[in-house]
């Protein structure tokens, strides 16, 4: 979808929830809306998109040379270093008014711009642009693939590759190095997990645990490929398994299994979770199981729509998402197996492909 159709979209959306101005800075929305993406920076870059009317970039004078012009999309006000760049977005969002501000915007900014347009009522951008942004358009979803296909091979090389014997820290380099030579520009996480480790889901790896021999090994990593993020957990086992470990892999693949069929369109994201969840609850892990089903996911790791009780928007066609059930037995071991899956009118849709068995490693 072009950025002027986006563009012409939000303003629709703005329109029907009676927003006046959008105010767009560092974060996924610009470019998203733009293709420009502003450095994270104390210089202020900031779209000024009024629901009618130019809408205007205004960007620091030394990065105005990086913005690509998009016809007549906006057009480009640059600032010079003794400027006051909250002033500048002060006078062009004119007469107080509703503004929506987009949800990265940096503090310091949002309360300067509070300051300087006292009578302008400020909220969160997200519910104009989020239902746009949380529905992928067929490229997105083809960026998405690609992005999972990557990760896919290194979820696939890692099984011949020896684990016993190494920290924690170096299988997480391997995954980041893998993840670069495979097309991703960025890595995004790659969590290595060991034995009780794993049973802390977001776990840093270290480098002075060294993975033993006979240990359960929870390998979560994702990167950014083309502007698009991917994310995938599998696990490993330095040799064979013990019957618990395997036992409750077994229900844990089942749940993840119920949540993915479950993501049907016109379902409410909540469901994904609770179908996931009941599977690992009849089995008496239900206390185990501490954290949401699933995440949005797009040109950020987490974004709308989440799979997480209470959250009644319905699934439709282009919702892409994580659905990552996990099993924790504190002290001891922990698991999770994650894809990433596009509700589509024939039913959900895996991106991810790799073998979803716990994999027996060296
Ligand atoms: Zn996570
Ligand atoms: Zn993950
Ligand atoms: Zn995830």
């Amino acid at each position: 979808m072009s950025y002027s159709s986006r563009v012409e979209r939000v303003r629709a959306r703005m329109a029907e929830l009676g927003v006046d101005v959008l105010l767009l800075s560092v974060g996924p929305d610009l470019p998203y809306f733009t293709g420009y993406e502003a450095m994270p920076l104390e210089r202020l870059t900031m779209l000024v998109l009024p629901r009618a009317g130019d809408a205007r970039l205004v960007v620091p004078r030394l990065e105005a040379p990086r913005v690509v012009a998009q016809g007549d999309l906006f057009e480009v006000v640059p600032w010079e270093e003794t400027d006051d760049p909250i002033a500048l977005v002060a006078q062009l969002v004119g007469a107080p008014r509703r503004i929506a501000v987009g949800d990265h915007t940096w503090a310091r900014f949002v309360l300067d711009l509070q300051r300087a347009l006292p009578a302008a009522a400020f909220e969160r951008a997200t519910p104009v642009v989020s239902p746009l942004r949380m529905v992928k358009d067929a490229d997105e979803i083809e960026a998405l693939a690609r992005a999972a296909a990557a990760v896919d091979a290194i979820a696939a090389a890692m099984r011949d590759v020896t684990f016993g014997g190494r920290t924690e820290l170096d299988v997480h380099r391997e995954l980041v190095e893998r993840m670069l030579a495979a097309g991703h520009e960025r890595s995004n996480f790659a969590i290595v997990a060991a034995g009780p480790h794993a049973a802390s889901p977001h776990h840093e790896p270290t480098a002075e645990r060294v993975i033993a021999d006979g240990e359960i090994v929870l390998c979560d990593f994702g990167g950014t490929m083309h502007g698009y993020c991917s994310d995938i957990t599998r696990m490993f086992h330095v040799g064979e398994p013990p019957a618990e470990v395997r036992e409750t892999y077994a229900v844990l693949q089942a749940a993840q299994e119920a949540g993915v069929q479950a993501a049907v369109v016109g379902v409410p994201c909540e469901a994904v979770d609770a179908a996931a969840r009941r599977v690992i609850a009849d089995a008496g892990f239900g206390e185990l199981f501490v954290h949401r089903v699933g995440h949005g996911i797009g040109t950020e790791a987490h974004e709308d729509p989440y799979m997480v009780a209470g959250n009644g928007q319905l699934l439709e066609a282009g919702h892409a998402f994580s659905v990552e059930p996990g099993i924790y037995r504190a002290g001891r071991f922990g698991m999770r197996l994650e894809d990433i899956v596009v509700a589509t009118a024939d039913g959900p849709r895996r991106l991810n492909h790799a073998a979803r068995d716990i994999a027996i490693v060296a």
